[in-house]
């Protein structure tokens, strides 16, 4: 992104919604074009999928090191869903803060609710499918899911939306292209806050004569 300045603070994105919604792909977009964006890679029980790559999509562990983790503090949420666990590691999520980078968070509505409350400045957007129908469609064409999960995961769509009067932003998506502009438009706000910009406010002010 030509003359992008990196904003003094790196922000926490939360993206939650339905599965099948299509987070992965405003996610993947959003992280090509905004410079210093990257996605926070959970840890969970659940096993690979066919194509996900450990380290990339998931750190894959099994029941036993998840609960001593949880045992050690290690997670700034986790959540269970579809008797699967999930969570936020907080080291790497402190890491990349720290250095300046913003990270996108793909979490369900009860690790959003966490992180809301562990850090109030999270900006938390809920992607909304145009019509559940549609979503049990998504899903099976996705090819990877059992008709039993796709049946278990669309019980779990209620949940996930009855919770989204607590998201800052809520997007439908209807078109991939206007929900991705929407998101980036978000995304590039947040980061041009002025309590992300003091030191290109400070070095204008230094030289004002
Ligand atoms: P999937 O198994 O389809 O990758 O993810 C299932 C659900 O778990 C999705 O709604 C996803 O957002 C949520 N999820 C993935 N990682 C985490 C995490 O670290 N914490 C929480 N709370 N939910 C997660």
């Amino acid at each position: 992104m030509q003359g992008w300045r990196a904003p003094d603070r790196g922000a926490l994105f939360v993206l939650s919604g339905p599965s099948g919604v299509g987070k992965s792909s405003v996610i993947q977009r959003a992280m090509a074009r905004v410079p210093h964006l990257g996605f926070s890679v959970s840890a969970t029980t659940r096993a690979p999928r066919a194509g996900e790559k450990e380290g990339e999509h998931y750190h894959f562990i099994d029941s036993g090191d998840f609960a001593s983790r949880v045992e050690a503090g290690a997670f700034l949420e986790h959540a269970t869903v579809y008797d699967r666990r999930y969570g936020t590691l907080r080291a790497p999520t402190e890491a990349a803060l720290g250095a300046g980078h913003s990270l996108i968070l793909d979490i369900d509505v009860q690790g959003a609710a966490q992180v809301r409350r562990a850090m109030p400045e999270a900006v938390t957007v809920f992607l909304a499918p145009p019509d559940i129908g549609a979503l049990a469609l998504r899903l099976r064409s996705r090819g990877t899911d059992s008709e039993e999960v796709i049946r278990r995961r669309m019980e779990q769509v209620a949940v996930q939306v009855g919770e989204i009067g607590a998201f800052d932003f809520i997007l439908v998506n209807d078109v991939l292209e206007t929900t991705q502009t929407v998101f980036e438009g978000i995304v590039l706000a947040e980061l041009h806050r002025r309590s992300r910009r003091g030191s290109v406010v400070g070095a204008m002010l230094r030289e004002l004569p």
